[in-house]
């Protein structure tokens, strides 16, 4: 039996990576009573590991301007992308950016005292003329800079943090409003009922529902498994971004700033191939591009190593002295996870899953909405999302590097100036439903009473070794639509799933437990996304579909020429 303990907010918001502590910054300075979870320590949130840039059209218009950034990103995101959502997104970068500054983010300058910003994939000046400087970076740890920046205003406006706290299931009321939630102490292992007019799901991503990936264990998508599990569908799963540069056999990315500061992909015969691909952008084309292209290189044979399976990302025309000021992070990581001294030999990389570009719906100020059809969305009183597990699509089928910390800024800040305004205008709570703790309790029940002998570790790997053969980096319809089978079989075990260890306090067996819950969600509606979808698609790159996008002359060229026009 569990003892629950309820307690009240204005608001809960669940996450405090870069998304998460913007919106609580204009929650805290508007005097609202909020609560900040974590499962982490604010600062270890996975947008430390953020290293390239942030983007923001900052020059002038003959340099650069918000059009061109628009238009990048609408070509980026394959055509599928939200135009409004990104039309407010890069006519906001600049001022969020500034504000970031004004906050005391420690950006690069360039001699005259302006931010300094490196070029990106797909990038453009001039709609796609030549490659254009739009990354704002602090060195190659712009997340660890900026999610620093951010947790230390939070701290300013008294932001009350509740660390080592795990959310487990949203509230709904019969009317289908958000109302609270519920979360464990882990340290403790105490359950409470958070009661509050708005929670706001800010969780990051879920890039673990695979075995190789850029991503932190603690992405295991819980915000998007809470959406599920309280009936809210998810949109755009299947467009899971592989980043062309993950240490090949480490899975830990080489930041895409590496090519912007000049890193050139060679195959085997030492070539530059991207000139092939993409003349004019060559190694800075979008990322889905970049990586077929090494796939294709790899597939024809000139790829590198013993078994010609990895190609050679090479630094060492750039000097010590520029990487060891632009790319300190990159140099340690090829010592510590590839044995190469970076400054000397080239490093070996292979497309590794990196992003997702779905999640759970919102419109551009962060309500969660459930679609009824193509034109029509219904708001879900009560609920909100920003960051990686949202979907506001201004990513589409493929997000351009530097565009989500930028996202989490914009966002984060729309739907913190949104929900003052909503807890605002509500005077009293809503009640709690009679049954507001029972999902959560049947789900915890579960764990102590099962005695399956099946255990959530190795559930978890089953699901991510799934994913990473039937839903990976490049995708055949025969594989995907076996990987549905197969998740669905892994689902009912995920059911079964039990407890070496059933003690409380700080137990993170327990916690593991229940992210699994998590993992299944997400994997399932990835699987099924992805074999539903019959075309190729940014990053959904299926062999048995030709990808109408690989043309060297429009290296993204759905109707571009076409879309110009207006
Ligand atoms: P996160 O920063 O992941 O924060 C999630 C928060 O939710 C954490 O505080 C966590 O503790 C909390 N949480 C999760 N579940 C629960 C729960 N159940 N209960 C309580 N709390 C919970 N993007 C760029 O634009 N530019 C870059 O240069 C760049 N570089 C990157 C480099 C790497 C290696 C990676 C992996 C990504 C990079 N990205 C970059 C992407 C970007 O960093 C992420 O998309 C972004 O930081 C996500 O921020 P977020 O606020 O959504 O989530």
């Amino acid at each position: 039996k569990e003892n629950i303990i309820t307690r009240k907010f204005d608001a809960v918001i669940i996450g405090a990576g870069g998304s998460g502590l913007r919106a609580a910054l204009e929650l805290s300075k508007a005097g609202l009573s909020v609560a900040s979870l974590s499962k982490v320590f604010p600062t270890r949130s996975h947008t430390v590991a953020a290293q390239g840039g942030v983007s923001a059209s900052l020059g002038n218009m003959s340099e650069d301007n918000w059009h061109y950034h628009f238009y990048d990103t609408i070509k980026g995101s394959d055509w599928l992308g939200d135009q409004d959502a990104i039309e407010f997104m890069c006519r906001e970068a600049p001022n969020v950016v500034i504000e970031l500054e004004h906050f005391g983010m420690p950006f690069d300058r360039n001699p005259d005292g302006t931010i300094y910003q490196r070029p990106f994939g797909g990038h453009t000046a001039n709609y796609g003329e030549k490659p254009v400087q739009r990354a704002c970076a602090a060195a190659d740890r712009t997340g660890h800079a900026m999610l620093h920046t951010l947790y230390q205003q939070n701290v300013k406006e008294k932001t009350n943090f509740f660390v080592e706290w795990m959310a487990l299931d949203l509230i709904r009321d019969e009317q289908g409003d958000v109302v609270g939630v519920t979360a464990l102490e882990l340290e403790t292992g105490e359950l409470y009922i958070l009661q509050a007019k708005v929670v706001l799901l800010a969780t990051g991503g879920a890039g673990r529902i695979f075995a190789a990936s850029t991503n932190a264990f603690i992405n295991t998508g819980d915000g998007l498994g809470m959406a599920a599990r309280a009936g809210i569908p998810l949109q755009d799963m299947e467009f899971w971004q592989f980043h062309p540069t993950g240490v090949a056999g480490a899975g830990v990315l080489l930041t895409e700033g590496c090519r912007g500061e000049g890193a050139i992909l060679r195959n085997s015969e030492g070539e530059r191939f991207m000139e092939r691909y993409a003349p004019t952008l060559k190694d800075l084309a979008p990322r889905d591009f970049v990586s077929r292209s090494m796939d294709q290189e790899i597939k024809e044979g000139r790829g590198c190593g013993p078994n010609k399976d990895y190609i050679l990302m090479d630094m060492t025309h750039l000097g010590a002295e520029t990487i060891r000021k632009r790319l300190p992070s990159v140099e340690e990581i090829g010592h510590n996870f590839a044995n190469v001294d970076i400054t000397k030999v080239p490093i070996p990389v292979v497309p590794t899953i990196h992003y997702q570009m779905g999640g759970i719906p919102t419109n551009i100020s962060g309500q969660v909405v459930i679609k009824t059809d193509t034109n029509n969305a219904e708001v879900v009183n009560g609920l909100y999302a920003v960051g990686e597990c949202s979907c506001v699509s201004v990513h589409g089928a493929n997000r351009l590097g530097t565009n989500s910390l930028l996202d989490l800024l914009v966002f984060g800040k729309s739907a913190g100036k949104h929900i003052v305004k909503t807890v605002q205008a509500q005077h009293e709570h809503k009640p709690l439903p009679a049954d507001a703790a029972d999902l959560t309790l049947a789900r915890l029940n579960r764990l102590q009473e099962s005695n399956s002998g099946i255990y959530s570790q190795d559930i978890a790997n089953e699901i991510r070794q799934s994913m990473q053969q039937h839903a990976g980096v490049f995708r055949t319809q025969e594989g995907m639509d076996e990987g549905v089978v197969k998740i669905n079989a892994i689902r009912e075990k995920v059911g079964q799933v039990t407890l070496k260890d059933k003690s409380k306090v700080w137990n993170t067996a327990r916690m593991e437990a229940l992210e699994v819950d998590n993992l299944i969600e997400v994997a399932q509606a990835t699987m099924t996304s992805a074999a539903a979808r019959r075309e190729c698609r940014g990053a959904h790159t299926v062999y048995d579909y030709e990808h109408p996008a690989d043309h060297p002359d429009f290296p993204l060229g759905r109707n571009d020429k076409e879309w110009l026009k207006h």
